[in-house]
């Protein structure tokens, strides 16, 4: 993590103008504003997408403060708020596309992107062209005249493939294309959206910025000529969040930075024991030099974090299944980005739908892991131990 950010975590958003003397600013619920004169009800119309009480949907003081933070830590122009990561990110989408439009989409892209790609746009009446991680100048070939969104996801959901950004967004914007990050692995922090040519940096913020797995929140942080657009257009499709999860928000930001450092720290080292561990085939890592796009990872980013996944040699269901139930630790559960460790599996067969064109092939099953703040030889003791019982049970198989 670059050094400034330290300062910023604990700083950002934190404008007298919102915290009005204690040092978080208050949560300030409210759907009606209420004006005294027509005058002021006026002013407050006029000033409506600028930080102005104006109506509840427009946010309140609470909102403003997050949203103030977000611009500091992304850089940017303006952040919208959502009731989700997914919402955040197929608004963002709606607010740039019509029907007839094309849009270039990650093969790697979060489950639930693809979804609204393949139900939802199609429905539309707009095109989606899914590209491999590792495309980089070769994006140039997908490009349509009807194209007016490039998406990315870096590094991708599941297989960890790091995407080199500058050169998608440098070859999008010769096609004035939007291009459109999901920046959550990176928390808006470790992979600076703006710096390498990003106009619009999408974040669940329920992962980390929230941190504590209490909160469903996503955010929209857009460069100057995307921001008016972005802003309305999702105004008219009626976002808005509670003041209570911005709240959240706003104190998950002030510990980001050393959950971070802690999380990356801890991942790096079960990653390192998990690499040498003679069941697993592959560990897919940004920060391991065999993860591909490994470089634009050491190039680009900043740091990492707990999420990476690791591949077996074997695909045995029952054996993973095993292995899954035995550990101790490690929950199952979707989403990550809390304090909590957490697992999940995929065998190889599900990449049939889940890819496109970049089907890994991997021939054994897929372990995605986060790796919590807990003692880092206890997540190891717990992996090392399941994994003896899920090699008893591909023994019995076998
Ligand atoms: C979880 C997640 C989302 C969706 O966020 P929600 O808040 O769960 O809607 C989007 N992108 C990525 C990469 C995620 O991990």
């Amino acid at each position: 993590m670059s050094e400034g950010k330290k300062t910023q975590f604990v700083t950002a958003g934190r404008n007298k103008k919102w915290t009005q003397g204690v040092v978080n600013p208050p949560v300030q619920r409210a759907s009606t504003v209420v004006f005294d004169s027509v005058a002021q009800k006026h002013q407050a119309t006029v000033n409506r997408a600028n930080k102005t009480l104006f109506y509840g949907r427009r946010g309140t003081t609470t909102h403003f403060a997050l949203q103030e933070a977000m611009v500091e830590l992304e850089g940017g122009a303006g952040c919208a708020l959502f009731p989700c990561g997914a919402a955040a990110i197929t608004n963002s989408i709606l607010s740039f596309v019509s029907t007839g439009d094309h849009v270039l989409m990650v093969d790697t892209c979060y489950e639930p992107t693809r979804d609204f790609c393949n139900i939802m746009l199609k429905k539309l009446g707009v095109e989606t062209t899914y590209y491999d991680p590792m495309i980089g100048e070769g994006i140039r070939d997908l490009i349509q005249p009807n194209t007016k969104v490039l998406f990315t996801e870096s590094p991708g959901s599941i297989t960890m493939e790091v995407q080199d950004i500058p050169t998608l967004s440098r070859i999008a914007h010769e096609h004035d294309i939007v291009v459109m990050l999901d920046n959550t692995w990176a928390a808006g922090v470790n992979f600076d959206p703006f710096k390498h040519g990003v106009d619009i940096s999408i974040q669940a913020a329920t992962k980390y910025i929230v941190g504590h797995s209490d909160v469903m929140l996503g955010t929209a942080v857009a460069s100057a000529p995307y921001w008016d657009q972005l802003r309305e257009q999702s105004y008219l499709m009626g976002q808005c969040v509670s003041p209570d999860d911005a709240y959240l928000a706003m104190r998950g930001i002030r510990t980001l930075g050393v959950r971070l450092q802690q999380h990356q720290a801890s991942s790096l080292k079960v990653a390192k024991w998990l690499e040498q561990h003679p069941q697993v085939a592959e560990v897919r890592h940004p920060a391991l030099e065999t993860n591909p796009g490994h470089e634009f990872f050491k190039r680009d980013f900043t740091g990492g974090n707990g999420l990476f996944s690791f591949v077996l040699k074997q695909s045995c269901p029952k054996a993973t299944t095993a292995f899954l139930d035995n550990l101790t630790h490690f929950s199952m559960g979707y989403s990550w980005g809390g304090f909590e460790s957490l697992a999940l599996a995929n065998e190889p067969k599900s990449f049939d739908v889940l890819r496109t064109v970049a089907n890994p092939h991997f021939a054994g099953t897929l372990i995605r892991l986060h790796i919590g703040l807990e003692e880092t030889d206890d997540l190891i003791a717990d992996l090392d131990s399941a994994l003896k019982i899920y090699q008893e049970v591909l023994a019995q198989e076998a």
